[in-house]
């Protein structure tokens, strides 16, 4: 049985979760503020969490560190279009990925499985990645095209398109990848990722205008989206 822990703190939508889950064959338990939602998680040690950013005693940034404090379980924010600067200072946090309030149920059941897939045993390092349309060995830095012919990538268009693709379907915000392939200094120079995402769409998307593979969440960060079997 697969656990999740709810931390929401209107009733109405609560109860909605609860029953949809319940109907999937989760298990479920609730907490409606940050300090029950710490204390729910430390006692029952859920497999994820989906989380409401406003609550009434804390900030749900707040309730992500706490819990990135000691568990690395997969935490799906839900919030309202206005509070972009929460989710992303959330997904900074360590949470894994958003929804959007008023979210469609099957939405939040696919992203959720998503999680619970990313969090679950890996096979030994995955440094290749296969697509219908490139290969990339990230061991070997070796990309070609499905037609084996080779791409030249330099090593920052590398470093970013490591960084996303090491996890295929999660969502890696502006500043994770700043600080990473850049250094912890930067955060704020989102026009580099432009310019880097525009290259390697253009070596590696069948078509780089409407891109398959390499997505942007306008104003958030982006995603690899692998084929889906
Ligand atoms: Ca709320």
């Amino acid at each position: 049985m697969t656990l999740v822990l709810v931390v929401e703190d209107e009733p109405q939508i609560s109860r909605a979760l609860v029953i949809n889950l319940k109907a999937r064959d989760y298990e479920v338990v609730t907490a409606g503020s940050g300090r029950d939602a710490l204390e729910t998680a430390a006692r029952e040690k859920p497999d994820a969490v989906l989380l409401d950013l406003g609550l009434p005693d804390m900030d749900g940034v707040d309730v992500v560190r706490g819990l990135r404090g000691w568990t690395a379980v997969p935490i799906l924010i839900l919030s309202v279009r206005d509070t972009e600067r929460d989710k992303v200072d959330a997904l900074d946090a360590g949470a894994d990925d958003y929804v959007t309030k008023p979210f469609g149920i099957d939405e939040l059941l696919a992203r959720l499985r998503a999680a619970l897939r990313r969090a679950g045993p890996h096979d030994a390092e995955d440094a290749v990645v296969e697509t219908a349309h490139f290969r990339l060995d990230l061991t070997d830095r070796r990309a070609e095209l499905g037609d084996g012919s080779a791409v030249h990538l330099t090593p920052t268009e590398w470093g970013v398109l490591e960084a996303i693709v090491s996890h295929p379907g999660r969502l890696v915000t502006q500043r994770q990848l700043l600080q990473q392939v850049w250094g912890p200094e930067y955060g704020e120079e989102t026009n580099y990722l432009r310019v880097y995402m525009a290259q390697l769409r253009r070596k590696l998307e069948p078509d780089p205008s409407r891109p398959r593979y390499l997505h942007t969440e306008p104003g958030i960060g982006y995603r690899f989206l692998p084929d889906t079997p």
